[in-house]
């Protein structure tokens, strides 16, 4: 099978068919069409394996991530994903690797009706970039900045389950049982928060997804807006099976600093609270709690019982 057979058997039709897709996989480029009065936004995100992924992962759920994490940043944008394109770099061509791979891949763009509409097939060390594109109605996308004094401070979900479940996997945390395949699941299977970035249009003053640790986002969130947070170390949302396998501590420490949640994190002015409300309680919609609030200032501020925690650096590709 050459590089042509391989597309074609693998990645020629993968996900929604969409009637915007003019032209998809197969000539020099896709030709997709944006609505009139909306903006087209675009991201891309690199999964680069024994860095972003343990060795021995499965093909199944690497397609899934790689796809899942560009879908969390067209999530915290707000935006409605429609596209993705896909960089595969190989070291090797392995049928059932590919087929589950695509597998894997398809199942979440169908779940969010996004077509794979491009990409390039390269041989080398195993790399995955996917670009994903989507729309907003112009001028309401949601951004880093924007977040103001007194707007509260709330994410989705569980942070630090997914960081635990990697944990789990490369064995630096121990567990069985339920607990353990709860947590591995959240870090092989990501759900992007993609409705839910689009109902806090015209809610969320400010929103970031959670890919570095909640502490480091939260950091730049405010830098972006040009302001201060205060966490409250009691609100942070603590899942059973991280309390179960690593106790307070240090499921703290993994739900400030561990990274790979792929949840929303966001800030509400005190007179969209009542929105932020319905939005929550809509149908499919994730747990969400409020864990502090937006301050003047500078910097992310993580108060305990007993005075201020020591705040988590989170991931960084290149520390100083
Ligand atoms: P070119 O040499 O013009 O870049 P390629 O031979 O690399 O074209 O790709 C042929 C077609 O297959 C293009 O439409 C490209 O977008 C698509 N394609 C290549 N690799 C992939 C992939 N891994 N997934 C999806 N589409 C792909
Ligand atoms: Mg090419």
């Amino acid at each position: 099978m050459g590089e042509f057979e391989l597309i074609e058997r693998y990645f020629a039709a993968v996900g929604a068919k969409r009637p915007d897709v003019t032209l998809g996989v197969g000539d020099d480029a896709a030709l997709l069409t944006v609505p009139a009065g909306h903006e087209l936004v675009a991201c891309t995100d690199t999964l680069v394996a024994g860095r972003h992924f343990p060795d021995g992962f499965e093909a199944a759920d690497i397609g899934w991530r790689a796809l899942a994490v560009n879908l969390s940043d067209l999530a915290a944008m707000g935006a409605e994903p429609k596209w993705a394109t896909l960089a595969l770099t190989l070291p090797a061509l392995e049928e059932d690797w590919l087929e589950s791979f695509a597998a894997g891949f398809a199942t979440l763009a169908l779940q969010h009706g996004v077509a794979l509409v491009g990409g390039d097939t390269t041989r080398g060390p195993l790399t995955l970039t996917v670009q994903a594109l989507g729309t907003v109605p112009a001028g309401t996308a949601l951004r880093r900045q924007g977040a103001e004094p007194g707007d509260l401070l709330y994410v989705t979900g569980w942070p630090g389950d997914a960081a635990a479940g990697l944990a789990l996997l490369e064995g630096t945390l121990a567990g069985t049982g339920a607990n353990r395949a709860a947590l591995e699941a959240k870090f092989r299977r990501p759900e992007p928060r993609v409705q839910f970035g689009q109902r806090l249009r015209g809610i969320a003053s400010a929103c970031i997804d959670v890919s570095d640790g909640l502490a480091q986002d939260l950091g730049r969130l405010v830098a972006a807006s040009g302001r201060a947070a205060i966490v409250r170390a009691a609100e942070l949302p603590l899942s059973r099976a991280l309390f179960a396998l690593a106790g307070e501590a240090r499921a703290r420490d993994y739900a400030l600093g561990g990274g790979d949640d792929y949840e929303l994190l966001f800030a509400v002015p005190p007179t969209a609270r009542s929105a932020l409300a319905r939005a929550m309680s809509s149908a499919g919609a994730p747990a969400c709690h409020c864990i502090g609030e937006v301050v003047s200032g500078r910097g992310v501020r993580v108060v305990g019982e007993k005075g201020d925690l020591p705040v988590p650096r989170g991931w960084d590709h290149f520390p100083s």
